[in-house]
């Protein structure tokens, strides 16, 4: 059994604000999380996944079509904890050294950065991840996890609508360029790297 208290957040509710509001972190948070996690319980009791990790059901079940709802819970669980641990407004701005072997400054990533954001159609996931000592930012559709293709997430950014609506609307490149600018957590960015 997964419970919510096992993927707790590192700072209260409101802190996010004004970029992200305690009303979206306790929808996101409480609402969206919870049920990723009450659906996977459901999906994997009297299962050969009962009892394995998050990260071996993301695995096991990428692989076939009949485990999809498996997969998109499971990686769900995984994409929001990992979210919300990139997050964090009194963090350090500053660019972890080894990635400037793949980008020229703090600007250009977040330019790279920018640019697969905006350009995310649906719902989905904008990464930076590491594959073969190499730095670059993917997009992953719907659930699709860095996880189930051999990458090492770094950071994310959830760009589903329930992550930006309550404060956003339609405003989404705003929401973007808010957690560029003001939410990253880098220093957990560099404890993955
Ligand atoms: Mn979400």
């Amino acid at each position: 059994m997964f419970e919510l208290s096992q993927y707790p957040l590192n700072y209260n509710k409101n802190s996010l604000e004004p970029y992200i509001s305690e009303h979206t972190m306790t929808f996101h948070y409480e609402k969206h999380l919870e049920a990723y996690i009450a659906n996977l319980n459901k999906l994997i009791k009297d299962t050969e996944f009962e009892g394995k990790s998050l990260e071996s059901i993301i695995i096991k079940s990428s692989h076939s079509k009949d485990t999809a709802s498996i997969f998109n819970n499971s990686a769900q669980v995984f994409n929001h904890n990992f979210f919300f641990k990139c997050l964090n407004k009194n963090s350090e701005k500053t660019l972890p050294s080894k990635l400037y072997s793949n980008f020229r400054s703090m600007d250009d990533f977040k330019s790279q950065f920018r640019i697969i954001a905006n350009t995310m159609f649906g719902s989905g996931w904008v990464w930076l991840v590491a594959e073969a000592q190499e730095y670059k930012i993917v997009k992953t559709t719907n659930a699709d996890t860095p996880l189930a293709h051999n990458q090492t997430p770094l950071l994310c950014l959830d760009l589903w609508e329930h992550a930006y609506y309550l404060d956003y609307q339609n405003r989404r490149a705003e929401y973007i360029d808010n957690f560029l600018d003001h939410l990253i957590n880098w220093e957990f960015v560099e404890s993955c790297i």
